[in-house]
């Protein structure tokens, strides 16, 4: 079991007040907060070890460079990588998703080609798919989860064709906290040679993963969500992908020689990374990484199911609240609306002066909201840090809101 106030006490931002009020952050769906390490790291990293990487001989660029390509190392671990080469440094889900669309599928895929995917998926996950359905004609093939809010992977499986190309899949919706069985899928997609794409920009917050079990071609994480830094995250490549793709960005870094008539490529993972990269970013994500693998992946994911099973009783028992996705084994993510006329907007900014910070809107999911017939939820998402107590405020918070709305 993890002591969580020890935990807590990691976390400097978790003592302050916000509108008077102790803070419940219950925001970590949308950025998690940072520990002390990822913050002293950051300091020493721009304080004492700052210059630029890959370019000087001189000493602050050696350590500068050690310390950023350490990391590859890290989220080869992380995520269970066999080769830290397979692991290519972006700025986030959003930039690896884009770099997959432009570096690998654009090249291959033809018109009346398909790609599959869920309708729970993060917009990062869904729109460059649709830069190909526009430019080139691609089929975008939906999926829809069932009532409770599960996806099936035999349904995913039957929306395969001679034609698909790609599945698309997050293994964790950011709104309904479902997991996604993406083994099965890939497995079932690599022996009809299909590639497999996975958004673990939730799931790898949450539970262990690994890739080399999972069985995917492409695995993206992003390290604002894993208590690291904004603008940093990472893709795990199949080396046979890493093989086919042609890069992305240009500029330095990803060049081996430039003429005035050719250019030569430097080999993976630095022909996808252009310009001088988010280095303090990426050693910061690279301390997150370490902390939450120093509590453990199984102790974290074991202190967010009490919180899940806990919140849901509480959440349960508000017959005016309306929890969206019933997924018996969904992570601690609760999105919800109020009976009766309040907007999720109103919800979110009652909960504010409580203290209590959720999302509110459509969480970058409108085929889901379109899905589910709404226009917006609040959610409330676990992090490791988060208490039972915090459910029982936010229930009273609720419950002042039910008040005022009702
Ligand atoms: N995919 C999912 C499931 C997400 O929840 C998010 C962030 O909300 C993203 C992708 C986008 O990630 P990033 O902020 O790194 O671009």
């Amino acid at each position: 079991m993890l002591d969580i106030d020890a935990v807590r006490a990691q976390f400097p931002i978790l003592s302050r007040q916000v509108n008077g009020k102790p803070l419940t952050y219950l925001d970590n769906g949308a950025s998690a907060q940072k520990p002390q390490i990822v913050l002293d790291t950051i300091q020493r990293a721009y304080g004492e070890e700052y210059s630029n990487v890959h370019r000087g001989l001189h000493t602050l660029s050696t350590i500068s460079t050690e310390n950023y390509e350490a990391v590859r190392g890290t989220v080869a671990r992380f995520l269970g990588a066999p080769s830290e080469e397979q692991i290519v440094f972006t700025t986030g889900t959003t930039e690896a998703m884009n770099l997959i669309s432009y570096g690998w599928a654009a090249p291959r895929l033809e018109a009346g080609d398909e790609i599959v995917l869920s309708v729970m998926e993060h917009h990062a996950n869904i729109i460059p798919w649709h830069f190909l359905r526009e430019r080139q004609g691609v089929k975008l093939v939906w999926v829809e989860p069932d009532v409770n809010g599960d996806l099936d992977p035999q349904a995913v499986l039957e929306a395969v064709t001679d034609r698909t190309k790609m599945i698309a899949l997050t293994q964790l919706s950011n709104v309904l906290g479902t997991v996604v069985d993406v083994k099965t899928i890939c497995h079932a997609a690599r022996e009809r040679g299909i590639t497999t794409v996975i958004d673990g920009s939730q799931a790898a917050v949450h539970m262990p993963v690994d890739v080399a079990d999972i069985g995917c071609d492409f695995y993206a994480i992003t390290g604002h969500k894993l208590y690291g830094p904004s603008g940093s995250g990472a893709v795990f490549i199949r080396p046979e992908r890493l093989a086919e793709m042609r890069p992305f960005m240009g500029g330095g870094d990803m060049i081996r020689e430039v003429h005035r008539d050719t250019v030569t490529w430097n080999d993976p993972p630095m022909k996808f990374e252009a310009g001088t990269p988010g280095i303090v970013q990426t050693i910061g994500m690279g301390a997150a990484l370490e902390w939450m693998m120093d509590l453990g992946m199984d102790q974290i994911a074991g202190h967010e199911r009490i919180l899940r099973d806990y919140a849901r009783e509480q959440l349960e028992g508000l017959n005016w609240l309306n929890v969206q996705g019933r997924s018996e084994d969904k992570a601690a993510i609760f999105s919800f609306t109020l009976d009766g006329a309040a907007h999720a907007h109103d919800i979110s900014t009652v909960l504010d002066k409580k203290g209590v910070a959720v999302r509110a809107g459509h969480h970058c999911a409108q085929p889901l909201m379109e899905h589910l017939g709404v226009t917006a939820t609040c959610r409330a998402s676990f992090g490791v840090y988060n208490t039972k107590q915090e459910v029982d405020v936010l229930v009273d918070a609720l419950e002042l809101c039910h008040d005022l709305f009702a």
